[in-house]
């Protein structure tokens, strides 16, 4: 395997810079030129076995170098994925019957899709084991070798499609201008290929680790343009309308290049066109079921997305539930805190409760006593007033007496004055006793007789006196012994000699 060393880009521009150790980079165009890779001669497969495109390449070197499926799998894997994709993309565009081209077309599985759909198709690939697989493969006409070496009417195709080929070209203005002059006035490029992003650095791809760094090979992709690039060169082929459709991997572009401003089709008539044979019915049905497919996916995405934004949530509410529960068990610690507290208050309230009903019950005890004590007051305070009243009684009672005794005495000195005075009068009688004694001596015995009696008369007088006055004397004294009694008694003391 020969490769050439390179220093001029499909544009024409050879001042190159260094881009990475394998690429250069073109400033007048945006494309990264490989500094090695293949001549378009080497592309002319003379040996399948040992030729760099030959059996081995899809056999094995895909597989061993990129861990691609081998073509076997791929025949089978392509249909469903990204056969159908670039056939709806194609049909929007151009329907059948028309004559489509697929350069590189390894196993042709493309090739016999739209032949399904109703296309004159045909492919073309370099290896002749790889033509042979895919004609065995899919029964579709398959050309072998480049396209500027096969016998082909100028103008006779509606499309060529180029799946991940343009890249590969050691001389891709010549290989495409000569793609160009096959196309119809009107008819149209599909190129899949990879996207340069223009601007990104290599260092910045190796740090981002880019996809876009698995494309760097530079054997194989000697040219790898940016969409800037890719519409200047087709303008430079005079296809200057691109439509660049949705890829099926996000470091590749994918697009449409016409001479003519492009139309789409709807679907409604690609299904009228794929429902006249029973191949396009099945095409159509695979395509129903691809659509359904890519809803599902883009379904299952936003699934995903919203799984994610759910899970974000989940785990944001799961940290707030964390946060609440700890909150929570902290406001429990404080509410048992408060219950503990609030026993503990209920049992000194209980406590003082008990403490004030024995109070109250001692009060009323005091409080009655208290009124037992009035009343033996109010008692004591009346006999008090009872007692002074007798006393006050008692001391006008001796009053009464000591003035009548006083009476009495009085009485008694008059009495007294009295037996004075008789006694006097006596001392006198007695003296004129005497007298008339000797009177009688002197003069008569009946007159001494008679003064006899009258001496006599006035004893008795005397003696009855004399009772009186005993008797007075014992009156005035019982009295006043019983008064005393009486006294004796008011005051407390004791009346035993009574
Ligand atoms: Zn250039």
């Amino acid at each position: 395997m020969t490769q050439t060393l390179r220093n001029i880009c499909w544009c024409g521009n050879t001042e190159l810079t260094e881009f990475s150790p394998d690429y250069w980079a073109c400033s007048k165009c945006g494309t990264l030129v490989s500094k090695t890779g293949l001549r378009s001669e080497q592309l002319r497969i003379q040996d399948d076995n040992h030729d760099f495109y030959g059996k081995e390449y899809w056999l094995s070197y895909q597989t061993e170098h990129y861990g691609f499926p081998d073509i076997r799998q791929r025949a089978r894997q392509d249909l469903p994925e990204r056969c159908l994709h670039w056939l709806r993309t194609l049909m929007a565009y151009k329907l059948p019957p028309g004559k489509v081209l697929e350069l590189g077309c390894a196993h042709g599985g493309f090739v016999a899709m739209m032949g399904w759909a109703g296309f004159d198709a045909m492919g073309l690939e370099l290896s002749p084991w790889v033509v042979e697989f895919a004609q065995q493969t899919f029964n579709m006409p398959i050309l072998s070798g480049p396209i500027e070496d096969q016998q082909l009417e100028p103008e006779c195709f509606d499309a060529i499609v180029l799946y991940d080929v343009l890249e590969h070209l050691p001389d891709p203005v010549a290989t495409m201008s000569h793609g160009a002059s096959l196309l119809k006035e009107d008819g149209i490029f599909i190129v899949q290929m990879p996207n340069y992003e223009e601007g990104k650095t290599y260092s910045e791809m190796v740090a981002q680790k880019d996809h876009f760094l698995d494309q760097m090979k530079s054997i194989e992709h000697i040219h790898l343009l940016s969409r800037r690039g890719v519409s200047q060169f087709f303008k430079n082929l005079g296809f200057e309308f691109l439509q660049f459709e949705q890829e099926l991997f996000d470091y590749d572009m994918f697009f449409v290049a016409s001479r003519q401003p492009l139309v789409r089709y709807t679907d409604e008539q690609i299904s009228y066109y794929l429902l006249k044979s029973p191949s396009g019915r099945m095409v159509q049905a695979l395509l129903d079921k691809s659509s359904e497919f890519n809803q599902l996916q883009v379904q299952y995405k936003n699934t995903q997305i919203e799984y994610q934004t759910s899970e974000t949530r989940r785990a944001e509410l799961l940290k707030i539930i964390e946060q609440q529960d700890q909150e929570i068990a902290s406001l429990q610690s404080q509410v048992n805190a408060t219950v503990t507290d609030l026993q503990q208050t209920k049992s000194q309230l209980t406590e003082a409760h008990s403490d004030l009903q024995h109070t109250q019950s001692q009060l009323t005890q005091a409080h009655s006593d208290l009124q037992h004590t009035q009343l033996q007051l109010n008692q004591s305070n009346s006999e008090v007033q009872d007692t002074q009243s007798q006393l006050v009684h008692a001391y006008s009672e001796i009053q009464h007496t000591q003035s009548q005794l006083t009476q009495v005495h009085s009485d008694l000195q008059h009495t007294q004055s009295q037996l004075t005075q008789i006694h006097s009068h006596l001392q006198h009688s007695q003296s004129q006793l005497a007298q008339s004694q000797e009177k009688i001596h002197n003069f008569q015995q009946n007159q001494l007789q008679q003064l006899q009696n009258q001496l006599n008369e006035t004893e008795t007088q005397l003696k009855v006196i004399n009772v009186e006055i005993a008797a007075m004397k014992t009156s005035k004294f019982w009295k006043l012994r019983s008064l005393w009694f009486k006294f004796k008694g008011f005051v407390g003391l004791s009346t035993d000699n009574e």
